[in-house]
């Protein structure tokens, strides 16, 4: 018995009944379809089991439970009950299958004549990917009941307004080429939905001696209908006579169609769900899944095909420069365009061998059998960037420009490389070509590959720094610019690495920030300026330093940096106001809108907040507004450089001074080298100076010392 469950309604209702059923409990099998199957459960049932089969419809699994069926009245029969949930078929309704065994029947008696009753058919219906095998299975059944007929089982692939196209799984001995003329000539459409005999004298005529010869006097045909008149195929009965088939073997016919209908909705569900799995929804291509299947099967098959050291196989890792902000700022559909005009694009380029998929976001990984060295793939490889550099069009009006970096790698004979690995190598030389200024092509090569082996070694390195009392932290005076005297100092950190001397900042801090090291290497920084602002010695003159520490974007948006901050001032007693922070102002601005609110907190705690490094960032003026709780400007180093020698700096650090004054914010310029660069801040109207001419990062003793003179300028009296 087949059912299917209206989820809608919660009822189910028989969609088939065997014969065997029908007579088991005195039924015919049409007064049985449309029922609820419990019209043949036997009041008597027990609740749990009819639950228990109701559950079972509703998780889709299999079951073997003991029923009764009531086959008159008050009369029951034990059974045994085999339950198979399949999955919702093309109109959403899941259908159940179930088998009943009678438990009573004594063994003498012979088996009731059902052509479905059979556990091989359940199974096959249960299994995926084997449609033929559940077709060319019912049709043996068929046989078993027919005993003259040989049953031909036609599947439809193709559509055309009247017919479809058939592929034969079962041939039932009869010649292909005969059968395919045949199915070729007759009409099977939604009209016909009942068996038709055709008789071969109806046929043209070398179709009709044909079979003749063969034996045959008449095809029945029933069409495989799905619900909405689709014909998903048809079966047809070679018959030696010219007799119609009776009631009974219409029947059986109409049934073998109609489960074969089951399992080729089942088996298209099913290949369709595997195609969406494995396929980017949006350009069509494999996913990553795919990918890396395709790309670990290719490596194997490169690494036994290979001669050792030759190259055999190229990689290619296409990254859409800068899409995050194209999707963030014009939209999904925008970044969909992109996205799709990008994929097809890319497709255009490709050799036949050649493999492309959406591995991520904004890339596309393109796995090249073909191009086997490697000028080949790197001028493949350029071609692919140049596909993406042309316009797209979003609009009639309008177009976008989008770019791309790309990485390559090649695979040699003797590699011992993973999937994992290739796909990382080809990031590390996309990354190159990211950070040389997009829309470049960059090899992943042994300089690159000892380059990320040292950058690995030096990862691990900076992990064991951490709890290796290896950091400690230097401080670079502050000084007013009308006196000289200093205010405060920038806290600078430095790893005395063993057996590599002590490390400046930009040989580690990019990698601990890319690491996720820098959340750990940031927190132990304030708490140790936390210490030792503590400890810093009062002045004669009185008056306490202020201390600002770096804060990478990467801490501004982790969790873990207000409460250091806060257990740190605590635990040390300190007043907020003699610590400071500094924000860089190259953070990109995604960054800084996550940022904002731990810096609105800091502000709120009491402390002193500077913008870095101002005038190299992306945004300047954009920053400033969105950056409104700072108290200070610290100018870069590059524009202090050419004060007075450089037009445009000296114009920069002017208009930087006049912008704080008017913001109300206080100016540090910093890498103040020469006495002529101090005074001219001093003209302008600077607040403070920081640089090498008044004292280079010193340690926290020497700090000290300076803390306690009167002016840090050269020359003038202490
Ligand atoms: P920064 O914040 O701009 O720090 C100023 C840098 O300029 C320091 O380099 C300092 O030694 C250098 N400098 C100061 N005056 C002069 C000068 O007159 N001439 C020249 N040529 N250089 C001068 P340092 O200590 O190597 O630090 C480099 C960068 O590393 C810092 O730039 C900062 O961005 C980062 N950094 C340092 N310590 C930390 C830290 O604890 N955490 C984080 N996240 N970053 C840090
Ligand atoms: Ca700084
Ligand atoms: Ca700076």
């Amino acid at each position: 018995m087949v059912s299917a469950v209206d989820p809608v309604a919660n009822s189910a209702h028989v969609l088939y009944v065997s014969e065997g059923l029908a007579q088991l409990v005195g039924h015919s099998t049409t007064s049985l379809l449309g029922q609820p199957p419990d019209t043949i459960f036997d009041p008597s049932t027990p609740p749990e089991q009819m639950d228990a089969v109701a559950n079972l419809v509703e998780h889709g699994k299999q079951a073997v439970l003991p029923m009764q069926l009531r086959v008159g009245e008050g009369e029951s029969v034990r059974v045994k009950a085999t339950f198979l949930a399949v999955p919702s078929i093309s109109d959403g309704w899941p259908l159940y299958l179930s088998m009943f065994r009678r438990l009573d029947i004594p063994a003498e008696s012979p088996p009731l004549k059902d052509p479905f009753d059979s556990t091989e058919l359940f199974d096959a219906l249960a299994h995926p990917g084997s449609l033929d095998d559940v077709v060319v299975h019912l049709a043996e059944r068929a046989e078993c009941f027919i005993p003259d007929g040989r049953v031909v089982m036609a599947l439809a692939y193709a559509h055309e307004p009247t017919s479809a196209k058939f592929d034969l799984v079962r041939t039932g001995g009869l010649k292909p080429s005969l059968l395919t003329r045949f199915f070729q000539h007759i009409r099977i459409d939604g009209d016909l939905s009942i068996t038709q005999a055709v008789p071969v004298a109806s046929l043209p005529l070398d179709l009709a001696l044909e079979f003749q010869n063969d034996g045959t006097a008449a095809l029945w045909v029933t069409p495989m209908l799905r619900a909405d008149g689709e014909i998903l195929g048809a079966v047809a009965v070679a018959h030696p006579t010219t007799a119609v088939p009776t009631d009974a073997e219409k029947q059986l016919l109409a049934s073998v169609a109609r489960l074969a209908v089951v399992a080729m909705e089942r088996s298209r569900r099913e290949a369709d769900l595997a195609l969406r799995a494995l396929h980017d929804p949006l350009t069509g291509l494999p996913n990553r899944d795919l990918m890396t299947d395709r790309l670990e099967q290719l490596i194997d098959a490169a690494k036994w095909a290979g001669p050792t050291g030759k190259e055999v196989l190229a990689v290619v890792l296409v990254d859409l420069d800068r899409f995050k902000t194209i999707n963030e700022r014009r939209g999904a559909i925008v970044g969909d365009a992109v996205l799709t005009q990008t994929a097809q694009r890319l497709r255009s380029e490709l050799h036949v061998g050649d493999t492309i998929g959406r591995v991520g976001p904004d890339q596309f990984l393109v796995v090249c059998p073909s191009r086997k060295d490697e000028a080949d793939a790197f001028a493949m490889a350029d071609l692919l960037r140049q596909a993406v550099v042309a316009p797209i069009d979003i609009t009639d009006q309008e177009s976008l420009q989008v770019t791309a970096s790309v990485g390559v790698v090649m695979l040699h004979g003797d590699d011992t490389l993973d999937v994992a690995d290739v796909i990382a190598n080809a990031e590390s030389a996309v990354d190159v070509a990211h950070e040389a200024g997009r829309d470049q092509v960059s090899v992943f090569d042994a300089e690159l590959r000892q380059q990320l082996a040292a950058r690995h070694e030096l990862e691990r390195a900076l992990q064991e720094a951490i709890d290796g009392d290896e950091l400690f932290l230097v401080y670079q005076p502050i000084i007013e610019v009308a006196t000289g005297s200093m205010m405060g100092a920038e806290a600078l950190i430095r790893w005395d690495r063993p057996g590599h001397g002590v490390l400046p900042p930009a040989l580690f801090i990019e990698i601990a920030e890319d690491s996720g090291l820098i959340i750990d290497i940031g927190n132990w920084v304030i708490k140790e300026a936390c210490r030792q602002v503590a400890d810093w010695p009062d002045r004669l003159a009185g008056g306490r330093p202020q201390i600002s520490v770096n804060l990478s974007a990467r801490q501004l948006s982790h969790p873990s940096l207000l409460p250091t901050v806060n257990e740190a001032l605590d635990f040390y007693q300190i007043d907020p106001q003699s610590v400071g922070f500094e924000v860089t102002e190259s953070m990109k601005v995604e960054d800084l809108e996550r940022a904002s609110q731990a810096l609105v907190a800091l502000a709120e705690l009491g402390c002193h907040l500077s913008i870095d490094d101002f005038g190299i960032g992306y945004a300047t003026l954009d920053y400033l507004r969105r950056f409104s709780m700072a108290h200070t400007l610290k100018i870069d180093r590059s524009f202090v450089d050419g004060l007075g020698s450089s037009r445009e700096d000296t114009a920069i650090v002017s208009a930087s001074v006049t912008l704080a004054e008017s913001l109300g914010l206080t100016v540090v310029a910093e890498g103040v080298e020469t006495v002529e660069q101090l005074e001219y801040l001093h003209q302008l109207g600077a607040d403070y100076a920081q640089g090498y001419l008044l004292s280079k990062p010193v340690e926290l003793d020497d700090a000290h010392l300076l803390w306690h003179r009167a002016t840090l300028i050269p020359g003038e009296p202490f």
